[in-house]
């Protein structure tokens, strides 16, 4: 006996014994706000037509490592509901919120706020169309970290288009899905390079700059702005004025990163999942001052490196956040493919690490006189920029 399959069109909601033969053309999971886990995928049959999959949590375990993008598959029975998101919009109720692929060039980055305790990374930039229409796009987290690793590498000099995939449209302001979104920048796929060949020859050489406008234009809610929270109650100092300093002090700083003190504990250290302290112990369970219970440690960045202006140098200790902030990947990240590669010696300096080297950054540091070191607070690079300010 054999059953014949049936085709997306015809699908409806009168029974449930629907038998396709698809193609999954893209799969994504769901975390909810309760945190229960589930799969969405959209798949075509050999029609063409296109529809959305739904694997439910109590499915996920049977199901998560098995699908796989771009694999054929025969999918028997299912629940057939009405698209609930598409149905509101249709009515007219009041959800203005829509999911989108978005595709635009990266005109000018916004802002960008590094995640010190109790803030996330989020990274604003100006996205473009082909009509020179532009809307603000906000990447949050590892969305943000991807794009800033993409920018901060030196390789990457010209336009940087990128698609963004699910992305909530709201308020006039993009910004990813928590779970869902696809980040592409300017990869090898026909909607990026369509896009890129139809932009101006000028603006296809043009690396995004961070304005110096939305600098001191953005408050994030303070009194004060980016540029004078940077400075705040810090002395503008040059590095060999820092050998000078006798007791603990906040300064300001231009200088460049030139290479690795290789310190006994090696790049990091495991610390609390909430806060960026140092755990007791790290092989152990504890409860952390921030009132966190740590049951699995995370590794946390801590690198010390030699910068440099002229005829001084002197050691700076970069951050967990910093550091992240800079390389586009959490600290846990970069152990983990380490250990995969059969590494886990804290001493062994990951290649991916060099990016932190050989920048010329504005720094916000204390420097410690006690230990002739100097701990980064912050730190922002110095884009070199042929736009005129006027
Ligand atoms: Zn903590």
């Amino acid at each position: 006996m054999s059953r014949k399959v049936d085709s997306v069109k015809d699908i409806n909601d009168s029974k449930e014994t629907w038998r396709l033969a698809v193609r999954i053309m893209d799969v994504w999971s769901v975390v909810n706000n309760k945190g229960i886990e589930h799969l969405e995928m959209i798949v075509m049959d050999s029609l063409g037509d296109q529809i959305q999959v739904l694997i439910r949590h109590d499915h996920l375990l049977k199901w998560k490592e098995v699908i796989k993008e771009n694999m054929t598959c025969i999918i028997n029975n299912g629940s057939v509901y009405n698209n609930d998101f598409q149905w509101k919009i249709l009515q007219g109720k009041c959800k203005t919120d829509r999911l989108e692929d978005i595709i635009g060039a990266v005109s000018e980055i916004n802002h960008i706020q590094s995640n010190t305790p109790g803030k996330k990374v989020v990274v604003s930039v100006v996205l473009k169309d082909l009509k020179g229409n532009c809307i603000n796009c906000n990447l949050w987290e590892i969305y943000g970290l991807k794009f800033l690793a993409y920018y901060n590498d030196p390789k990457n000099n010209g336009v940087i288009v990128i698609l963004l995939t699910r992305a909530m449209v709201k308020d006039g302001q993009v910004t990813n899905a928590w779970s869902g979104s696809k980040l592409l920048i300017n990869e090898d796929i026909p909607e990026i390079q369509d896009f890129m060949s139809k932009l101006p020859t000028n603006e296809q050489k043009e690396k995004p700059t961070q304005s110096a406008k939305s600098l001191s234009n953005r408050s994030g809610g303070s009194q004060y702005s980016p540029v004078e929270r940077f400075v705040h109650n810090a002395k503008c100092m040059s590095l060999s004025q820092f050998c000078k300093i006798i007791h603990e002090t906040l300064c300001v700083t231009v200088a460049t990163t030139l290479k690795f003190v290789v310190s006994k504990y090696g790049w990091f250290y495991y610390g609390c999942t909430r806060c960026s302290s140092k755990a007791p112990n790290p092989q152990k369970a504890y409860e952390c001052s921030c009132g966190q219970k740590v049951e699995q440690l995370i590794p946390r960045y801590k690198i010390e490196i030699y910068v440099n202006n002229g005829e001084s140098k002197y050691r700076f200790v970069f951050w967990d956040s910093e550091c992240a902030a800079i390389l586009g990947m959490t600290a846990e990240f970069m152990h983990n493919s380490m250990v995969e590669n059969g590494e886990d010696d804290p001493m062994v300096y990951p290649n991916e690490l060099e990016m932190l080297l050989n920048k010329k950054m504005a720094f916000r540091v204390k420097v410690q006189p006690t230990f002739s070191q100097a701990s980064v607070e912050h730190c922002v690079l110095c884009v070199l920029s042929t736009t005129k300010f006027i």
